[in-house]
């Protein structure tokens, strides 16, 4: 999954393979163990809270409270051509925390620790390949969704 991710791909799969064709499909998917129930985002295969290994993807809205952020100057490898960019830690509503960019609806003056946000999914096309990612803009920004979770 995480070629879709970046420029930097440390690992060709994983068992949350699909948590990247949902983001193409415009939904952010959570993961829920289906032993004891406990959620997580980002999604994990095997669950931190009994260690069952078996779980099901569910969607989370994407609102969520900005925690934190930083001004990137000095970028790593592979994003030196972006830099500054704002990177912000977020609190999602239902469960989980995110780091992403901090998207064009939200100038850099107006950022407040605290303040509500929503992620949006995105996909940056190229020429050889989609990339998925996603950005945390203004609650109300909206989206293209697929019609169906498949
Ligand atoms: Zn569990």
């Amino acid at each position: 999954m995480f070629k879709w991710f970046g420029k930097v791909n440390f690992s060709p799969f994983t068992k949350v393979t699909g948590f990247a064709d949902h983001l193409k499909d415009g939904r952010l998917m959570g993961s829920r163990c289906k032993k004891c129930g406990a959620t997580s985002f980002p999604p994990r295969a095997d669950c931190v809270e009994c260690m069952h290994d078996e779980f099901e993807f569910f969607e989370v809205s994407g609102r969520a409270t900005l925690h934190t952020y930083t001004k990137i100057a000095t970028a790593p490898t592979g994003f030196e051509d972006m830099v500054p960019y704002i990177v912000g830690l977020a609190d999602l509503r239902e469960t989980g925390r995110i780091v992403a960019w901090i998207g064009d609806t939200i100038p850099e003056e107006e950022i407040r620790i605290g303040m509500e946000m929503q992620v949006v999914p995105r996909i940056f096309e190229e020429t050889e390949e989609i990339k998925v990612y996603y950005t945390l803009e203004k609650p109300g920004t909206t989206w293209m969704k697929a019609d169906s979770i498949h």
